[in-house]
């Protein structure tokens, strides 16, 4: 068990299950009985869906909301509703079968169709008709955006369009099965702020619907329904806790800067615009990572320019002068897209993935550029590729952004430019760093990558995870083999794998001269606090004496008694 995202939470438990419905087919006498039986589904289908599509207005803006517009369509539909009653009155069988019967067919018709937005219909129809046969069958899948009451979620994984969508103002904390501290749900949680636990195990199992639960996200447990002395014991925990983080407030709007002046920037991480909230309330000097990949995820079709555009304009337009750097798509190992039809692969994580789809897939790759080119005169631009593994990738990309700005630029289309930067995440970018700084403007180190492709533990896997440390001596030599590199060619070096936020490796990364350190918006502030106590001089002799340790525990626990003084 992992916490994931540090806190602590006290509530009613929500098990939350997806369930898959199954039809089965009956006959039936009353007719009408089963139309009104169909017509009250609708209608609850129906405001539900109205309520859902006015909370992620208010939320999130329009844009995210114009999907419920659209499944709202659907249950308008005279068509549908008409065949499917058709279907009920004539071959005398129930609503259930019936809907599922017309819907299949629909989808079909659709799913056969050329045009992408009729393609797009046929996974509205789906969702939508899922949603009325919950209805018919009294099953409900729980909605997380429309709560009534402050909850603890369990499940046993949570998707990115779950966790996005989740009622912040009402789930507390969260709790899952599986997951491990750099799963993609960890991320999430952290850039949310909601306390987390991840890699539960069966949690699901133990726990049940309206159990009260204490989330102790800062030691990694779940207690199921405490003792009343356990609570009063959270509860002053959470008070301290809670407190803490106020008296960091002081931070805030500070510049991040050493004992001794040395200014670093302190940037923040994001999956969407909608995690927006935290990295201005915690003060962050820019976005050190913007993974655009959740934009992708959770749906049947890619998101258009437009839709990309927005989603890159409005974080650039919010952060004004300050450095917004926007990955391309970086999908693959464990993200994954189904409508890219990726295949089955005996090892994802060394795979068909990032970059490698891009260059592969050139046509989606263009319409990322042209979004973010397009955008750029919105702020501060600077853009990224990912699981970059030579020289001859970095070249064969630029050539894809040289072509589309040539296009728009025939075209008329405006745009500012901007400096183009990659991630050393992959053992081969980080010993050939000093070639690689020739072709770009920064690099960024992903370490969340760079430790799993150096020591060989899969990120995701719980039973190594002892093995994965970032205090692995190996990682910490390629780190500072980077960060030297990137230096002699005159260019910045950022870091924005989870190991910046990590307060045991600042003194190591401070003495080994690194730029920028993009975290979880959360780990801004303490990170600021003990920065402001390092000086230049001190972490120097602190990187000098961990290069020649041999041991990750001991580098460990040497860091750690650093930053406990
Ligand atoms: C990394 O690998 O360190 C990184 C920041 O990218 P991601 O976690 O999205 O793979
Ligand atoms: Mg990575």
């Amino acid at each position: 068990m992992y916490a994931a995202s540090k806190g602590i939470a006290i509530a009613k438990a929500l098990v939350y299950e997806k369930h898959e419905i199954e039809v089965a087919k009956s006959s039936i006498e009353d007719v009408k009985g089963e139309h009104t039986r169909f017509e009250q589904a609708i209608s609850a289908a129906y405001a539900e869906i109205e309520k859902i599509q006015t909370q992620t207005e208010k939320k999130m803006g329009k844009e995210s909301a114009d999907i419920f517009g659209a499944h709202l369509m659907v249950l308008n539909d005279p068509e549908l509703i008409s065949q499917v009653k058709s279907a009920i009155k004539n071959e005398k069988v129930n609503a259930e079968y019936a809907l599922k019967n017309t819907v299949d067919t629909f989808v079909a018709m659709f799913e056969a169709m050329e045009d992408e937005y009729m393609k797009e219909r046929a996974a509205d129809i789906k969702d939508v008709s899922s949603r009325v046969l919950g209805h018919l069958q009294g099953i409900k899948n729980q909605d997380l955006t429309s709560l009534d009451e402050e909850v603890i979620v369990v499940a046993h994984d949570l998707a990115p369009s779950d966790t996005a969508s989740m009622n912040k103002e009402k789930v507390m904390g969260f709790a899952t099965n599986i997951g491990g501290s750099t799963s993609h749900t960890a991320i999430m949680a952290r850039n949310l702020e909601i306390p987390a636990v991840v890699g539960a195990k069966d949690i699901t199992e133990k726990v049940t619907g309206g159990d009260t639960l204490i989330l102790d996200a800062i030691n990694g447990q779940v207690i199921i329904n405490p003792s009343e002395e356990q609570k009063e014991n959270y509860l002053s925990k959470k008070q301290q806790f809670e407190q803490q983080k106020e008296k960091l407030k002081i931070f805030k709007n500070k510049q991040s800067s050493t004992k001794d002046g040395k200014v670093i920037e302190l940037a923040a991480n994001i999956g969407s615009p909608n995690d927006m909230g935290p990295v201005i309330a915690n003060g962050a000097e820019g976005i050190g990572l913007y993974r655009t990949e959740f934009l992708y995820m959770d749906r049947s079709t890619s998101p258009t320019e437009d839709e990309q555009f927005e989603s890159y304009k409005v974080v650039l337009k919010q952060m004004g002068k300050k450095p917004v750097v926007i990955r391309t798509l970086d999908i693959g190992g464990d993200k994954e897209i189904p409508y890219l039809n990726m295949p089955k692969e005996m090892n994802p994580f060394l795979g068909y993935r990032a970059l490698r789809i891009c260059l592969d897939k050139k046509e989606m790759f263009k319409t990322q550029l042209r979004a973010l080119l397009r955008a750029s005169q919105y702020g501060n631009l600077k853009v990224m590729y990912p699981m970059v593994s030579s020289v001859e990738e970095i070249r064969q990309a630029n050539a894809v952004l040289e072509e589309v700005k040539q296009e728009l630029t025939e075209k008329g289309t405006s745009f500012k430019d901007f400096e183009v930067g990659i991630m050393i995440e992959i053992p081969s970018a980080a010993i050939n760093s000093d070639a690689l700084a020739k072709e770009v403007d920064f690099f960024s180190i992903g370490t969340n990558d760079l430790i799993q492709y150096t020591v060989a533990v899969d990120r995701m896997n719980e039973k190594i995870s002892h093995l994965y440390s970032p205090f692995n001596p190996a990682v910490l030599k390629l780190i500072d083999m980077t960060i030297t590199n990137g230096h002699k060619n005159g260019i910045w070096v950022g870091m924005c794998g989870e190991a910046a936020g990590n307060l045991k490796m600042i003194p190591f990364l401070l003495g080994a001269n690194l730029d920028e350190f993009s975290m979880s918006p959360s780990a801004i502030l303490p990170a600021r606090e003990l920065i402001s106590k390092l000086s230049t001089e001190e972490t120097q002799e602190i990187k000098d004496k961990v290069l020649e340790m041999s041991s990750a525990k001991d580098i460990e626990n040497f860091l750690n008694e650093v930053v406990s003084k």
